[in-house]
């Protein structure tokens, strides 16, 4: 690899905190980006940070409120109810587009500190129904951004083809299993570690969480 420095798309969930620590292993240096759009919860951010903090990692907060200015939709605006998708309709989180504009600004950000390397923890087994989380369209965003950049990025998807119970087995195999599951939130009510236990996100972490420790035990 001509560089390895690295951007890591940061939540600071599950699924971008088992990233970052999957790239400080593969990379010599390491940066994350989290988008401030106007998340429910402002813990979100601040989970971010001190994540960050922790792991001596270079963290960039990018305002994203515009998008707020685009579309309506549950993760930003308080009055309009959590729903899942039920395979038809998409979950009323759905902000069309997300991860095409939040890897958009990733790479001019890497662009602008020299890193070639871009990580993203979507993944097509758990997609939840949104498009530009899937394999396609991450490969044709990668053609797309060295083209409009002429750069030679390269985009990591380290969850792509893992369903929830992997993604735990990776932060195990990576040393961070108590750290993740500790340290990050993806409670949709704003709750860090073992969150709520009952929205859609905490659901899906618990199940995904119980069936790695059972298998682990087997
Ligand atoms: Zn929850």
């Amino acid at each position: 690899m001509k560089n390895k420095k690295a951007v890591v798309v940061f939540s600071g969930g599950q699924d971008s905190t088992t990233c970052l620590l999957w790239a400080v292993q593969q990379f010599d240096e390491v940066h994350a980006v989290t988008f401030d759009y106007g998340q429910r919860h402002k813990e979100e951010i601040r989970c971010a940070t001190e994540i960050a903090q922790t792991l001596h990692i270079p963290h960039k907060i990018l305002d994203m409120r515009l998008i707020n200015q685009l579309t309506e939709n549950a993760l930003t605006r308080d009055d309009i109810p959590l729903t899942e998708g039920d395979g038809e309709t998409l979950p009323s989180s759905f902000v069309p587009g997300r991860n095409q504009l939040f890897l958009s600004f990733a790479a001019v950000y890497a662009h602008s500190i020299g890193a070639d390397h871009l990580i993203t923890g979507v993944s097509q087994t758990d997609y939840s129904g949104y498009p530009d989380c899937r394999d396609t369209f991450i490969k044709s965003l990668n053609v797309s951004l060295n083209l409009a950049m002429e750069k030679d990025f390269v985009i990591h998807t380290p969850l792509m083809w893992l369903d929830k119970a992997a993604t735990w087995k990776l932060a195990d195999d990576l040393g961070g299993l108590d750290f993740v599951r500790s340290k990050t939130l993806t409670c949709y009510n704003g709750i860090r570690a073992d969150g709520c236990g009952e929205c859609p996100a905490c659901v899906l972490r618990k199940n995904g969480l119980d069936t790695y420790l059972e298998g682990a035990r087997a």
